[in-house]
């Protein structure tokens, strides 16, 4: 299992290396790698990856359902974590739904998904919420990552600008999305104790970047750069 992962974490790596450039990569990793040395990140990152069983989510013309998209991201994110030493809980690593499977109606399974998910976020020591989802619009047009943040606990709007920035500066050059303030329509920051953020990586409903979104490299990439900018974060709050 741990000779699987080893080899699973190269191919990324060495993918990472290929797609963005040897020279791109190495300087920022050992730029993040010797400001990390220099701390010690006491926070764990709950990485949660949006829906799941049942619920799948946004569901593109061609089938493929966000869950599952959700669920690849968050795997490479959870290796760039292991690279960078640091520490995370998977709210789900399989698709499955996390809440009371025997509830009876829709409805309560959904609610009671969601609020374990805010339990797991609530009962862990200085935790941080990433929570990864994919948008989908009634028109082709919109594209883009969009970092939600929550209004509640202030660094909320810090950590989601420093991801928006890091996808947007590498990735997505004509991206003029800013981070947005989450409403009550997204309960885990609107409700949220904990520093919180919800990325919207990309919008299921355009063609070309649901292409994007089912390609390994792509994903790897938007996963590194989403890592990044939480690192970023973190190194600013050792700080102060
Ligand atoms: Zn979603």
């Amino acid at each position: 299992m741990k000779e699987c992962a080893v080899t699973i974490l190269s191919i990324i790596v060495f993918s990472v290396c290929i797609f963005l450039g040897i020279n791109q990569i190495e300087k920022n990793i050992s730029e993040t790698v010797n400001s990390y040395n220099k701390s010690q990140f006491d926070n764990t990152v709950i990485l949660d990856a949006g829906h799941g069983g049942e619920d799948g989510g946004a569901v593109a013309f061609d089938g493929t359902l966000e869950k599952d998209i959700n669920l690849e991201i968050c795997s490479a994110i959870s290796l760039f974590f292991d690279i960078f030493g640091i520490n995370y809980i998977n709210i789900r690593t399989e698709d499955i739904s996390v809440g009371d499977t025997t509830l009876e109606t829709i409805k309560e399974r959904k609610a009671s998904d969601i609020y374990k998910r805010y339990d797991i976020i609530n009962t862990t020591e200085n935790s941080i919420l990433l929570s990864i989802h994919q948008n989908m619009f009634s028109v082709e047009k919109y594209s883009g990552t969009q970092v939600f943040y929550a209004k509640s606990v202030d660094s909320s709007k810090n950590l989601a600008q420093c991801i928006q920035s890091s996808v947007v500066s590498s990735l997505q050059n004509n991206n003029k999305r800013s981070i947005k303030e989450g409403d009550k329509s997204i309960y885990l920051l609107y409700n949220a104790k904990r520093p919180s953020v919800l990325v919207e990586c990309g919008f299921m409903s355009n063609m070309e970047e649901l292409a994007l979104l089912n390609n390994f490299e792509y994903r790897t990439k938007i996963s590194y750069f989403i890592v990044s900018g939480l690192l970023e974060y973190l190194l600013s709050q050792k700080v102060v």
